[in-house]
């Protein structure tokens, strides 16, 4: 399906809800039973969103969106697998989808974990646990050996937690990217963007880290 709106209109959208968000001036848009009635035959959503579970990224509150708006995918600490591929394929194929946002944020508990992991004497944690946070492990190590080379071994008090999860954000999308010829042909054809964001937990800030395809984020991407 063609996407209906620009990957460029589409990041302004959620760009706009979120400083309504941010604001306290939220508009609530698309949540009353009219709009329910209107999209029950189907949805036509134009952002696909995929970020950490954590309870409080709630996609539709932080951007001020409604039913219908956005395509939601999540999971611990936001790493990719091939049901995440498969989702945010349908989402661009089938849905139209003109941007799909990666959500990360601060203080992230899935990174700290990666983290714990990374030490001499890891915790305990169920297999499934370990086996999904595998992928931000190399994360940890870059951003650990960055500084320090005389142990393999993290030190949890040592490491800046936080850059070891904008690093991991910018493999996340790099991931979707190599995994997905759908999606790198829909980015090269102009029809659809990809944004890594890091959310701020404290003042409920989105702030773009890495964007792909034909957009400007308006900010510095560091
Ligand atoms: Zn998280």
């Amino acid at each position: 399906m063609r996407a209906r709106i620009t990957p460029q209109e589409a990041w302004m959208q959620m760009v706009s809800g979120n400083q309504r968000f941010i604001a306290g001036s939220q508009e609530h848009p698309h949540q009353d039973a009219a709009r329910r009635d209107l999209i029950a035959g189907g949805q036509s959503p134009d952002v696909a969103l995929f970020g950490c579970s954590d309870s409080r990224l709630a996609a539709e509150i932080i951007f001020d969106r409604g039913l219908g708006d956005l395509f939601v995918i999540r999971n611990i600490g936001h790493v990719v697998a091939e049901s995440i591929v498969a989702s945010l394929e349908f989402a661009v194929t089938e849905l139209g989808v003109a941007l799909v946002l990666v959500l990360a944020h601060d203080s992230c508990g899935a990174v700290k974990a990666a983290v714990n992991l990374c030490t001499d004497n890891p915790d305990e944690m169920p297999r499934a646990v370990v086996r999904t946070l595998q992928p931000i492990v190399p994360s940890v190590q870059w951003v650990w050996h960055r500084y320090n080379s005389e142990t393999p071994y993290v030190a949890e008090d040592e490491i800046d937690a936080d850059e070891a999860g904008r690093h991991h954000l910018r493999q996340t999308v790099q991931d979707i990217l190599r995994a997905s010829a759908i999606l790198r042909d829909s980015v090269a054809a102009g029809k659809l963007g990809i944004v890594g964001c890091q959310y701020s937990l404290t003042d409920g800030h989105i702030k773009p880290i890495i964007s792909v395809g034909p957009l400007e984020t308006g900010e510095a991407v560091s």
